[in-house]
């Protein structure tokens, strides 16, 4: 099987082909990433209208390039693979209309993938992870807990009632005068910085509700800046350890909550695993808690790649391949429109044929 994916929810215009042959290992045959992040980092955060034209201008070019680095023919390509949500909707447009456009030239099947499924199901593309297992994902956008029991069969545990994580990273970075994007930055400040300086809270630590929370210690950095200020270099690094420790701590409660979970609804799960996906699982503190934290449950943990953890177009072609061989979406989905919101519980159902 051989699919080609298509990714543009969000500020990454992606394209990539996966091929899974007989009974072997997927192969990556192609993987383009291109970043926006210069396109919008003088407004210290993605701008939809500018996110769609770059994917206006980018996309066709860098299918070209997908197909032409793996080798294969669009003609010898089984399926088109596009991200149809969630995610900004002027991107979601010009990614599914571009594989609906080549779908019928090439006479191809078009798979509509959710972008969290992309997500969820890259672990068995680059560990082969079999299911189920516990998936952590935290980006800029999203803060979940994801129990992956199938294909298309995924249960939320958790959500955040606020911020996401990377937003509170990218949040924290601006109110200290750091520069977008404010993840590696705030990390990078945080490596000199005191950690026990600011008693920063940790949010639901010990709350039985098993959701995350991050708007609160955003706050609480604002009212420690804005009280120390003007702040000296060091006041910045205290600020960003203090900030990564509250949160890596908040973490470790939230996802000790979820592992414990997972071993009463699934006991026969000799060594589960806990996968992390999305761009602040970069963090080596959070990492590291992380890793910790599994070690002493007795789950595996598993870190894809960093390039397959944040946006890409392999996870989604490989969710397309996925489907296929699970056979819940063979069918032409021609007239799946764009969904700006949609949770991945909700597409258990076989998604083929319309949408709406
Ligand atoms: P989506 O949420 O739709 O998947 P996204 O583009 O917001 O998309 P990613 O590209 O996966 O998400 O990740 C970007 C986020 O990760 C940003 O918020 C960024 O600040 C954060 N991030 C990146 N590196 C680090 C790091 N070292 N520490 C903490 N956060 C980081
Ligand atoms: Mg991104
Ligand atoms: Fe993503």
């Amino acid at each position: 099987i051989r699919v080609l994916g298509i990714e543009t929810s969000c500020d990454e215009t992606a394209a990539s082909v996966v091929a899974l042959d007989g009974g072997g290992a997927p192969k990556i045959l192609s993987d383009i990433v291109l970043s926006q992040i210069e396109e919008h980092a003088a407004f210290g955060g993605v701008v939809p209208e500018i996110a769609a034209r770059a994917h206006v201008e980018a996309l066709d070019g860098i299918i070209v390039a997908a197909l032409a680095d793996s080798g294969v023919d669009l003609a010898d390509i089984d399926a088109i693979a596009a991200t149809a949500g969630p995610g900004l909707v002027g991107g979601l447009i010009v990614g599914l209309m571009t594989a609906k456009a080549i779908a019928a030239a090439a006479n191809k099947p078009l798979i509509a993938i959710n972008h969290l499924e992309g997500h969820a199901l890259t672990a068995r593309l680059t560990d082969g992870l079999d299911f189920p297992y516990l998936l952590l994902l935290v980006s800029g956008g999203h803060t979940q807990i994801v129990a992956v029991r199938g294909v298309g069969d995924y249960q939320r545990w958790a959500t955040t009632i606020d911020d996401a994580l990377g937003e509170a990273f990218d949040k924290t970075a601006k109110m200290l005068g750091l520069p977008y994007p404010g993840g590696p930055n705030v990390e990078k400040a945080a490596a000199t910085g005191d950690a026990a300086r600011f008693a920063f809270p940790r949010p639901m630590k010990g709350s039985a509700q098993p959701d995350f929370s991050f708007s609160g210690l955003k706050t609480a950095v604002r009212q420690a800046a804005t009280a120390i200020a003007p702040l000296s270099d060091q006041d910045v690094a205290d600020i960003c350890a203090s900030f990564q420790a509250a949160v890596a701590d908040a973490l470790d409660d939230r996802v000790s909550r979820a592992l414990n979970r997972f071993r009463q609804e699934f006991p026969s799960e000799l060594k589960p695993a806990l996968v992390v996906a999305g761009g602040v699982a970069a963090n080596r503190t959070i990492k590291t808690t992380l890793e910790a934290l599994c070690e002493k449950a007795g789950f595996a943990f598993v870190a894809p790649p960093l390039k397959l953890c944040t946006d890409n177009a392999a996870m989604i072609a490989w969710a397309g391949i996925e489907r296929l061989r699970a056979g819940i979406s063979g069918e032409n989905s021609a007239d799946f429109v764009p969904r700006s919101r949609w949770p991945l519980d909700s597409i258990s159902a076989p998604m083929v044929g319309s949408g709406r």
